[in-house]
């Protein structure tokens, strides 16, 4: 049933604006100094090989992380898509943050390790804070647990072959009473979607001041399309703070070649929502995004978009 391997698609333009507001969120939030507990719903492997074979057969991370890091990276082709940072600026601080932690997983200058975000997360964690991954698949579950290991981190991090969904509510709220959760579905089953709302929900009547971050694909599907809609009204409902952004690389269009071939363009566009944002988000992805779309875009419909709310 799960085919799903994120090892495939580590280091895409997905996983370069997911990192990147996850950097942002936590860098703000551990800035205080109470633990916070951090939960991590649909953990995948950890860490990936961007010199693998995973990552060579789908080449995906060539159009996201490794584009980054390419020397002179070539802005779009063609006229500047809309909202593109001008040529030349400076590299936004949010985008900075995000290129030095994934650079501290590799030896200067070179790109093969990509780090997943268990990994991300617990590189900015201090000792007093706690992370729980969950992870389903049975293959990734046992990578997870030995990539984990080799940090030594004891008690800290609990690596659980548990179902994220159902398993969130048993550590909420949690002691530290503040709390980061992202929650990063493979959404192959259509079910994904309605029980990432439900357990949001439930969540958040729980635990209402936690910071929840969902990533979410944006596809043509009757499903995907609906659920930012919904996370807004449940954001809304419990009188809280919101902040979605968006990310798109390009066209969404299906291109049919001289035979007849259909060909589908793959994920063009992903966002983030966020319940109980920092309220330093909005400016750092301001700046960042911006800059993604003129490094990331492959054609004249990448763009992004940034609103916030509650
Ligand atoms: N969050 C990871 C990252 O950013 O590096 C990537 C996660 S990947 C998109 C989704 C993962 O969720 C897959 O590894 C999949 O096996 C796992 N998964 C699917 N359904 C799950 C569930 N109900 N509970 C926990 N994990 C699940």
């Amino acid at each position: 049933m799960f085919s799903y391997r994120h090892a495939f698609h580590a280091g895409n333009h997905a996983d370069v604006l997911k990192h990147l507001v996850l950097v942002a969120t936590l860098k703000h939030l551990t800035q205080k100094d109470g633990p916070i507990a951090v939960f991590d719903t649909h953990a995948g492997a950890g860490l990936y090989r961007l010199d693998g074979d995973y990552a060579h057969t789908s080449g995906e991370a060539a159009n996201g992380y490794l584009r980054l890091v390419a020397p002179g990276t070539p802005p779009a082709s063609g006229p500047r898509p809309a909202g593109a940072a001008a040529p030349g600026a400076d590299v936004a601080p949010a985008l900075q943050d995000y290129l030095d932690m994934v650079a501290s997983f590799n030896p200067a200058g070179s790109h093969k390790i990509y780090p997943g975000s268990p990994f991300i997360l617990h590189r900015q964690l201090r000792e007093r804070d706690k992370l729980k991954l969950f992870e389903i698949h049975p293959t990734d579950a046992k990578t997870l647990a030995a990539n984990i290991a080799q940090l030594g981190a004891g008690r800290q991090i609990a690596v659980l072959r548990e179902d994220g969904f159902e398993a969130l509510r048993k550590y909420l709220p949690p002691p530290q009473r503040r709390a980061l959760v992202l929650s990063d579905p493979s959404y192959e089953i259509k079910s994904d979607y309605p029980r990432l709302v439900a357990t949001l929900t439930d969540a958040v009547a729980r635990f209402a001041t936690g910071t929840y971050a969902v990533w979410y694909p944006i596809i043509p599907r009757p499903e995907a399309h609906d659920l930012p809609r919904r996370l807004k009204t449940l954001a809304n409902r419990a009188r809280r703070g919101w902040l979605q952004a968006t990310l798109t690389v390009k066209s969404s269009k299906i291109i049919t070649d001289a035979n007849g071939q259909e060909h589908r363009p793959g994920l063009p566009a992903s966002g983030m929502f966020l319940i109980n944002p920092p309220h330093t988000l909005r400016a750092a992805l301001q700046a960042a995004l911006p800059q993604l779309v003129e490094r990331l875009g492959q054609d004249r419909n990448a763009a992004f978009s940034l609103e916030a709310g509650g």
